[in-house]
């Protein structure tokens, strides 16, 4: 008797742990860990992973698996490890870290298909079952109970599990026409057929000649100029065989790639690349930060760490950002690896996500370009992985689990025992501080590839354009560069940072934010109360008539949208042609791109949008770079505004003069004395680091400290003010005095779908104690969790204190 251990599909601290059940005698041999299965739990049938496959188990009464979900492991030995440390670092339940690792299709409804790779090699136990087609349902061949068969001839490449995803975009399959004999037995039978049937004969001949494997049905039809008689005719004397062969959605088959070949690398790139190739060459996990300047290359050298360990047979995991997915992007990698690289981002539909995913789990592909889930790719030699950008907050997941992919990364990469690069122009203070104490090595790069070195960047204070009564959002500075770029027929990019809530204060005249007295962040504003509230403690003070400092009357709320800079932009200049790119004119599958193509063929002047347009993008006509106000995002309540500020207004400098012509950038700011904004003009990232280490420091944030949040949410206000004061009290008896516990206070978005949240933040560098603290906090309101819709929510780390 053999038994496999499962954890059930039921998120919850009672059953976070493997439980026992009998592997039926048929199934014996057959199932492994990774696969999914239906077990009866309490009344119900559920879904659950088994785990491990054992000979004994301590239980008294075992329950037998009830049926099957998969054919074969979907979560690789590695991933189900993987899943522990989830659980333990982001505490959620073990069951959440295994579905994040799958793609959606899988959680979905869908049909299990076997599909014969070599019909000759079906053995006659199942030749039955494949008599009419390549394909056949599992369903169906289940009854015969040939488990072991089955699992052997799939090991062997002979079957092959196919999921049928039941959405609208479910599979493709294309029907092929193969021949099903010998090339001279085809011949003989050509010879025996009657002279009348010259359709058949064609297609024989056909085949004959040109000893094909297989044709497209249709294309045959069309070529041969004969009707599905003549095929059906032949197949019915088992001369030809049918069959639908299937064909990837392919979100960019409809273009073709140019091959690209590696380039010779400057002496800076070799340099940075030498170390990781010897990383690559020893199989050693080390962890390196490129600290690249936007332009210096360093997607060059990505490329060639990739082919380096595609040579050795291994496999690559690229992380980019979802946002700098870009066309361009993946035609880069497209073109210098071809149909190695599989990419997933969260615009493919959930068929073509799966069908990129079970390239790589097919082992299809060696290299995956994608976003913050690839990272947990099915592979099982992984060589290398790399994030880019590793400074984007878009790698860490806000639900649960919330995990960081760059700490999955270094897990993996300890596991693979391959090198994890982190690049950026503007790293993490996280990650710069663990290079600068020696945890990763440093690989800087601070020569641009174009001689025209950086861009120059000028600040425009905006208060002064206002005291000199040009109330627009233009600068008369930036209004004179775009006519010039107009004249020259030369680009513009202008970005419109909409992504800090706009909802602070500010004096148009002097600049002036109101900030809390005990911790250095925005106060925000709230209409209801008409009240200024601080989110990290609670601190609230009303609303001033006029600004404190200059007692102006310019003070008000700030917030502008891209649509009415659109328009104050072509009153002030009807002759340039504006593309403008926000959440609205892209939201349709496919406009994103038709617009940077229209951009890129000069069907435009001027690029107006959000941070969508921050990163990635390289077009050699752009010289200008405008960013229209550069404070929305150093007022968001939230102590990295000002790294995140200097992170965009390097990102945004960087779109400008990559190529033959120099480039320049026009920063309109209120603050242009604010040290984010005038490092960021001078490029200037290690006196950035030194500045912003200080106040972390003074502040204690990280790196210096960690953070955790939990945040309650529920209906009844009163309720969650009780159990947020509850919570912080228990944290305050659990944790040591050097802790600092804030809280409870309402969260800076204080009702989501008419539910009040509040949060409790803590402060600590080592609290032993923590982790189990918060696990007691979730188990002791599990209850009420389950049967009030109380939710208790439990992010450390967290990069999302809204
Ligand atoms: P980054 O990723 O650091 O922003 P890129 O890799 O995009 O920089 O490089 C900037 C430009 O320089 C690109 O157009 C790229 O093709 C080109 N480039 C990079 N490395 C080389 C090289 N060794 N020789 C010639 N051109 C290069
Ligand atoms: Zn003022
Ligand atoms: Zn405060």
């Amino acid at each position: 008797m053999t038994y496999a251990s499962v954890i059930v599909d039921v998120p919850a601290k009672q059953t976070d742990r493997a439980f026992d059940y009998e592997i039926p005698e048929k199934w014996e041999g057959f199932l492994q860990p990774g696969m999914r299965v239906i077990v009866p739990f309490g009344p119900r049938h559920i879904q659950g992973f088994v785990v491990s496959i054992k000979n004994t188990t301590s239980v008294n009464k075992t329950k037998k698996i009830s049926s099957l979900i998969d054919i074969t492991p979907i979560l690789t030995k590695e991933l189900l490890l993987l899943a522990g440390w989830v659980r333990d670092h982001t505490l959620c339940f073990t069951i959440s870290a295994f579905q994040a690792m799958l793609p959606a299709a899988l959680k979905a409804k869908y049909e299990k298909w076997l599909i014969a790779k070599n019909l000759e090699l079906v053995p006659a136990e199942l030749a039955l079952f494949f008599q009419n087609s390549n394909r056949v349902r599992f369903g169906d061949i289940e009854g015969t109970g040939h488990f072991k068969l089955i699992k052997q001839l799939i090991e062997d490449n002979v079957l092959e599990v196919y999921y049928e995803v039941k959405d609208k975009l479910s599979k493709k399959t294309i029907r092929i026409v193969r021949p099903n004999r010998s090339q001279e037995e085809l011949i003989k039978a050509k010879d025996q057929l009657s002279n009348r049937a010259a359709a058949q004969h064609k297609l024989l001949d056909y085949f004959i000649a040109t000893k094909r494997e297989q044709a497209v049905k249709k294309n045959l039809l069309e070529e041969l100029q004969i009707g599905t008689s003549a095929i059906s005719a032949l197949v019915k004397m088992r001369l030809l065989q049918e069959a639908d062969e299937e064909i990837y959605r392919d979100p960019y088959e409809n273009r073709s790639f140019k091959q690209s070949e590696n380039l010779a690398l400057t002496p800076q790139q070799q340099a940075t690349i030498s170390p990781i190739l010897h990383s690559i060459e020893k199989g050693k996990h080390d962890g390196y930060v490129m600290f690249g300047v936007t332009g210096s290359g360093k997607t060059e050298v990505y490329m060639q760490a990739v082919d380096a360990v595609l040579k050795k047979g291994k496999e690559a995991i690229v992380l980019v950002p979802e946002i700098s997915l870009t066309p361009q992007m993946v035609n880069r990698f497209k073109s210098r690896f071809g149909s190695d690289v599989a990419v997933m981002h969260s615009g493919l539909g959930m068929g073509e996500k799966y069908d990129e995913w079970r390239k790589i789990h097919r082992k299809e592909v060696k290299v995956v370009v994608g976003a913050r889930s690839a990272i947990f790719a099915p592979f099982e030699n992984i060589g290398i992985i790399i994030i880019d950008e590793e400074h984007e907050t878009s790698y860490k997941q806000e639900d649960t689990p919330r995990y960081h992919a760059r700490d999955i990364a270094i897990q993996r990469g300890k596991y693979h025992q391959c090198p994890v690069v982190l690049g950026s122009a503007t790293p993490s203070l996280e990650t710069f501080a663990r290079a600068s104490k020696g945890v990763y090595q440093l690989l800087t790069m601070d020569k641009r590839m174009s001689d025209q070195g950086m861009p120059k960047v000028e600040i425009v204070d905006m208060r002064e354009e206002l005291r000199e009564g040009n109330r627009s959002m233009f600068s008369r500075d930036l209004l004179e560069k775009l006519h010039i770029r107009l004249d020259k027929g030369e680009q513009s990019v202008l970005f419109l940072n909409k992504r800090g809530y706009s909802s602070f204060v500010m004096c148009r005249d002097c600049g002036y934010v109101v900030e809390c007295p005990h911790c250095d962040i925005s106060l925000t504003y709230h209409r209801i109360s008409n009240n200024l509230k601080c989110h990290y403690c609670g601190y609230e003070e009303k609303v001033h008539e006029t600004c404190p400092s200059c007692d102006s009357e310019h003070f008000r709320f700030f917030g502008t949208g891209t649509q009415k800079v659109e328009e104050e932009l072509t009153k002030l200049i009807p002759d340039a042609r504006v593309i403008r790119m926000d959440v609205d004119t892209t939201s349709k599958k496919g406009s994103h791109e038709k617009l940077l193509q229209q951009f890129g063929d000069q069907k435009a002047d001027i690029l107006l949008g959000t941070q969508m347009i921050a990163k990635g993008l390289d077009f050699p006509m752009v010289t200008l770079v405008g960013v229209l106000t550069a404070d929305t995002m150093l007022n968001i309540p939230d102590f990295r505004s000002s790294e995140k500020t200097f992170q965009l207004l390097t990102q945004v400098s960087g779109r400008a003069g990559r190529h033959l012509l120099a480039g320049e950038v026009v920063i309109q700011t209120y603050s242009p004395e604010h040290y984010s904004v005038e490092l960021a003009s001078t490029h200037d990232y290690l006196s950035f680091y030194q500045k912003e280490m200080q106040l972390r420091k003074a502040h204690q944030y990280p790196p210096f400290y960690y953070l955790a949040l939990v945040t309650v949410t529920h209906q009844e206000l009163t309720k969650v003010v009780d159990v947020t004061e509850k919570i912080t009290n228990f944290l305050g008896m659990q944790l040591s005095k050097e802790a600092v516990i804030l809280g409870p206070v309402s969260s800076p978005i204080a009702r989501i779908k008419d539910k009040y949240r509040y949060q409790c933040i803590v402060k600590y560098k080592k609290e032993p104690n923590l982790h189990e603290a918060l696990k007691t906090i979730v188990e002791k309101y599990q209850a009420q969790m389950d049967q009030e819709k109380l939710s208790i929510h439990i992010d450390l780390n967290p990069y999302m204190l809204m």
